[in-house]
């Protein structure tokens, strides 16, 4: 491990106490450690578990994922957020159907090109599948080494990211990279991890700035951000037959892109407006049912539902960005959670 100052104590560790039976890593494809990297961003090795094995079940290979309907794909990966991650997913497996006869590439260039795939998970795929040595600098990479060797400064800061992606290339070691390259991982989200991390059990206390000088809490530097924000909206049960809603696809910027969602208004006036002229509602106005909290990393969504009936008469062309959802027998789609929850409770009641 000459050269790294963290390897041979990291390799240590992991061979005595890191994760060794991960369901990405038997048997260790290219393709399955590509979705595991691609669902651990922004997300805990519990919650991702459950959600990878439903998906390798689904798509076992980089063919069926291209060519299954992204709405699917959606489906699978409704309530894990971040789905931009799925929609490049499904993206990029296009493209390797089509220009890589099917299989991940080997070069850095081509991975790190494809879409969903930046330069720390291009390296994490390259080191653990290949063994080739490859920096990462992953979230968790990075909390180690910016504690480890107190580097300063808010994430995205450029000095700060320079000097870590220095610090990850100066550590990697020579052999064994793919041990390696999951134990810094693997220490990031088990022992150094955000809050409260577990000095006294971790094989870089030795050697760590951080601990030395008492400041693991501020390292690494957090992005700067403001207040967070609240946010109300109002969205529109359609009811039609008592038993199918109308859904909308949402525009892929933005929260939930790309799922499909109640239509969503800010206000009530305009949501009963929109009932009136394009569903032809001429009843009573929308009721208003319970409302939904959802909690993004930046702010906090109020979801009030408004319930409305439509009769026979109302639009039932599926267009391409709306559909009626059966509540009983749901279509396999992708929906936001909070929406999902609200359809499932409603396919419970007696509505009519
Ligand atoms: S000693 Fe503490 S702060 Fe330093 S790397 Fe280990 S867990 Fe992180």
């Amino acid at each position: 491990m000459k050269g790294s100052p963290i390897a041979a104590a990291l390799l240590d560790w992991h061979r005595r106490a890191g994760r060794h039976d991960l369901p990405w890593q038997h048997p260790r494809t290219p393709y399955r450690v590509w979705v595991s990297e691609i669902m651990l961003q922004q997300t805990q090795v519990a919650t991702v578990i459950p959600y990878y094995r439903r998906f390798l079940e689904r798509f076992p290979d980089i063919r069926t994922l291209a060519d299954a309907p992204v709405d699917e794909v959606l489906h699978l990966w409704s309530g894990l957020g971040y789905y931009a991650r799925a929609r490049h997913l499904h993206r990029a497996a296009a493209l390797i159907r089509d220009g890589y006869g099917g299989e991940l590439p080997a070069s850095f260039e081509a991975l790190a090109a494809l879409p969903g795939i930046g330069r720390s998970t291009a390296g994490a795929i390259l080191a653990q599948t290949h063994g080739v040595r490859v920096p990462i600098l992953d979230g968790n990479a990075r909390r180690v080494l910016a504690r480890y060797f107190a580097v300063a400064g808010a994430r995205g800061e450029r000095s700060a990211e320079k000097r870590l992606w220095e610090l990850a290339e100066r550590c990697t070691p020579g052999q064994r990279v793919a041990d390696y390259t999951q134990a810094i991982m693997d220490l990031g989200a088990t022992v150094c991890v955000r809050r409260r991390p577990l000095c006294a059990q971790c094989p870089l206390a030795a050697g760590c700035q951080a601990r030395r000088s008492g400041r693991q809490h501020q390292l690494p530097g957090a992005r700067r951000s403001g207040v967070r924000r609240l946010q109300r909206v109002f969205m529109l049960i359609a009811l039609q037959d008592c038993a199918r809603v109308r859904l909308e696809r949402r525009p892929e910027a933005g929260i939930w892109g790309g799922l499909w969602c109640l239509p969503e208004f800010t206000s009530a006036d305009a949501a009963a407006a929109f009932a009136r002229q394009t569903l032809g509602v001429d009843g009573a106005p929308p009721q208003a049912l319970p409302e939904l909290q959802h909690a993004f990393t930046h702010f906090d969504l109020t979801i009030t539902p408004l319930l409305v009936h439509c009769t026979r008469a109302a639009d039932l062309v599926e267009e391409q960005r709306a559909l009626w959802y059966n509540l009983r027998e749901p279509a396999r789609v992708g929906l936001p959670a909070p929406i999902g929850a609200l359809l499932t409770r409603l396919a419970e009641q007696t509505l009519c």
